[in-house]
């Protein structure tokens, strides 16, 4: 079957994959604190929705899945899940991200599912401050999740940290050189306007610049070269092997080497986190007046107009942005 070429030029290979947007936590940057505009469960697509959609992706060339939410491990069939995935006839690189709440207790049975890696999102190392940031006590239970994924042999484990100005703009240095000590790989997010409760700024948003401004009186910072259509710009840590990544998604965006399509849990697929429009795929799954055969088939056609619709870049800049109506957490980040 055809790749999915857009009219940049760009292939998309990597499908990140909502399994819920629901959440343990309650990042301020992902979601207002009183969020309650939960999908109602018959909305979520079912397992074998997603199975059927990813299949199809893989078709058309997607090589690399990403599990993600809301909180991927709050799915209770998250195990089976990865499984399925990896028993299809192509099976993609499989990768998940995830608050590591529940990590302790799922880390070895994903990784027998036949999970490889893993990426855990942590903003801070103080208990306080994670309160602040989550509203909720539970970073013990992140470092947890963190230990028994090492144990159960998950490689290379990532840590996603967004850095907010007053917050925890002060905790780079610390965080990295925690991430050196554990040997985890440490990735700094920019904050991109997804809180769909507005405490997003541009003017005071901690850049890429000025992270590598606190990092710098404390390492030595390599660039690595050949970004590919990574997101991260990674530089080699005093001159040893071991990495950091600073992902510039405002400051300076990666867009025209983006390969990535999204498929939000009630199966809506977006061809840009920040897209307006989105193309259902679930009303094409539950038609019954489709056989199985042409219910793929749509699939397919509809995968490649969404790519065809894809914009240039996601104009965080320009003017006349106007930020998603879903939070990050139901967009899947
Ligand atoms: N709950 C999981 C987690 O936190 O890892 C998976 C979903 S979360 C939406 C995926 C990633 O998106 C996390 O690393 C989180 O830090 C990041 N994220 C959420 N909102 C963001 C925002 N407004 N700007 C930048 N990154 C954001
Ligand atoms: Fe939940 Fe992840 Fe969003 Fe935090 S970033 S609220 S853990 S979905």
């Amino acid at each position: 079957m055809s790749e999915l070429v857009d009219t940049f030029n760009r292939t998309h290979r990597d499908l990140r994959v909502s399994l819920t947007d629901r959440c343990s936590l309650r990042c301020t940057y992902c979601m207002p604190k009183d969020f309650d505009k939960w999908l109602p469960s018959h909305e979520l697509l079912t397992t074998d929705e997603l199975i059927t959609v990813i299949d199809v992706a893989t078709e058309h060339g997607i090589n690399q899945v990403r599990l993600t939410g809301g909180e991927p491990l709050l799915r209770p069939d998250i195990v089976d899940i990865v499984n399925r995935i990896n028993s299809l006839s192509n099976p993609p690189e499989l990768s998940l991200t995830t608050n590591a709440l529940r990590l302790a207790d799922l880390a070895a049975p994903l990784f027998e599912a036949g999970l490889v890696r893993v990426n855990v999102s942590l903003d801070t190392l103080s208990r306080e401050r994670f309160k602040r940031l989550t509203f909720r006590d539970r970073i013990g239970d992140v470092f947890k999740g963190l230990k028994a994924a090492r144990e159960a042999g998950l490689a290379p484990i990532k840590i996603n940290s967004v850095l907010m100005p007053g917050v925890n703009d002060d905790e780079a240095p610390a965080l990295l050189q925690w991430a050196i000590n554990e040997r985890f790989t440490l990735r700094f997010i920019e904050q991109m306007p997804l809180d769909a409760g507005g405490i997003w700024d541009r003017k005071t948003m901690v850049s890429a610049e000025q992270i590598l401004n606190s990092l710098s009186p404390h390492f030595t910072l390599t660039p690595v070269p050949a970004r590919g259509s990574a997101p991260a710009e990674e530089f080699y840590i005093d001159g040893g092997n071991q990495k950091v990544g600073i992902i510039a998604s405002v400051t300076q965006p990666f867009c025209g080497a983006c390969d990535r399509l999204r498929l939000t849990s009630d199966g809506q697929l977006r061809s840009c986190l920040f897209s307006r429009d989105e193309t259902d795929l679930r009303k094409v799954l539950r038609s019954s007046k489709l056989s199985n055969t042409q219910i793929r088939d749509e699939i397919s056609t509809r995968f490649q107009k969404t790519v065809l619709g894809k914009r240039a870049g996601h104009g965080i800049d320009d003017p006349s942005f106007v930020q998603p109506i879903r939070p990050m957490s139901a967009i899947g980040g």
